[in-house]
């Protein structure tokens, strides 16, 4: 049975892990009562459309239209725009499906009309009848930016998928981060929160580029005692992307600890997987110990369920 709680959750989220919980969360809150904050530091310019691949996975999954095969993109979708690209003599490397490519054209029109993308991002939602609110963390451009061994900087799209996350990371920054100011509709949201869960998405490159904006740290230390964060990794290991062997090159570490270590002063408990339990009396936080892997809609709703469940336990 679905636990319908009457907090008001806000989840933060990358794409296709964050998408995940988000998507139980919405089976689980009003939708009235649901805020997704999502990443836009993988946001990034092709063939002049903007393209917002966190928002959409989010946007895609909660309205119930994501490929499931690949958690992103839309079911049914078809590729014959790329087919044609490729005619030309293209060599196109970022799958954009032709359903997919009414999205970025819309969303780079009405930004040229001078829309601001919180208000493109709610135009979308709503025409898709997508539950809760996704909020991009800032209207204003955050990169994120990798510089590897192999290839020198890329930004985060030709890294992640051109180069399909194989270069060795030295280093990852958000460009623009200092400069950007999160919405006010964002910091509202986190002020008036009774639950905020930091979604199982990768840390360094779709939670931290959220953390990153000035105003999301400060507004989530000032919520002590209503924050966790569900680990993206189960018996070691991410369940799929670089996030192991990323943070790996980073020098940070992938157990339940470190966890807790990286996102100091900002979480007040961590959900970790049953194939992470013997880590589980290490945690300087409280923990709960429960199957994280979402195969099904099921298991989304059921992780969802048990979170919320717990979370509104830990602040009585
Ligand atoms: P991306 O931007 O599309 O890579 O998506 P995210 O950053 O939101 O999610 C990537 C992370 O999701 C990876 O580190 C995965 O380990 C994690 N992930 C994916 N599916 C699951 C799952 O079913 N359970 C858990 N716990 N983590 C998952």
């Amino acid at each position: 049975m679905v636990h319908v709680t009457e907090s008001r959750v806000v989840a933060l989220a990358g794409g296709v892990g964050g998408a995940k919980l988000a998507y139980g969360l919405a089976q689980c809150v009003p939708s009235e009562r649901l805020t997704v904050i999502g990443n836009v530091a993988d946001d990034f310019t092709l063939y002049g459309l903007h393209i917002s691949p966190d928002l959409d996975t989010v946007m895609y999954t909660l309205a119930g239209l994501a490929n499931p095969k690949t958690g992103w993109g839309l079911a049914g979708d078809s590729w014959q725009m790329l087919d044609m690209l490729t005619r030309y003599g293209e060599q196109p490397w970022f799958r954009l499906g032709d359903r997919d490519l009414a999205t970025h054209l819309l969303r780079t029109q009405w930004l040229a009309a001078g829309l601001s993308l919180t208000e493109v991002t709610a135009r979308l939602a709503e025409a898709l009848g997508m539950p809760g609110r996704l909020l991009p963390v800032t209207d204003e451009p955050v990169r994120t930016m990798v510089e590897t061994v192999e290839h020198g900087t890329l930004g985060f799209q030709e890294y992640f998928v051109r180069h399909r996350w194989q270069p060795t990371v030295r280093q990852v920054w958000y460009q623009g981060a200092g400069d950007a100011r999160a919405t006010d509709a964002a910091l509202s949201a986190l002020r008036a929160a009774d639950v905020i869960v930091f979604c199982p998405s990768n840390p360094v490159l779709s939670i931290e580029p959220i953390l990153a904006v000035p105003g999301v740290r400060q507004a989530l230390q000032a919520r002590r005692g209503v924050c966790v964060a569900v680990s993206p990794f189960v018996g070691g290991k991410a369940v799929k992307g670089p996030a192991d062997k990323l943070m790996g090159e980073l020098g940070l570490g992938i157990t339940p600890p470190d966890l807790i270590r990286y996102y100091v002063g900002l979480i007040d408990g961590l959900v970790i997987d049953e194939a992470d339990r013997a880590l589980a009396g290490e945690c300087a936080v409280p923990v709960l110990v429960t199957p994280t892997l979402m195969r099904s809609d099921a298991d989304k709703v059921h992780l969802a369920e048990k979170v919320l469940h717990w979370v509104e336990g830990l602040h009585g």
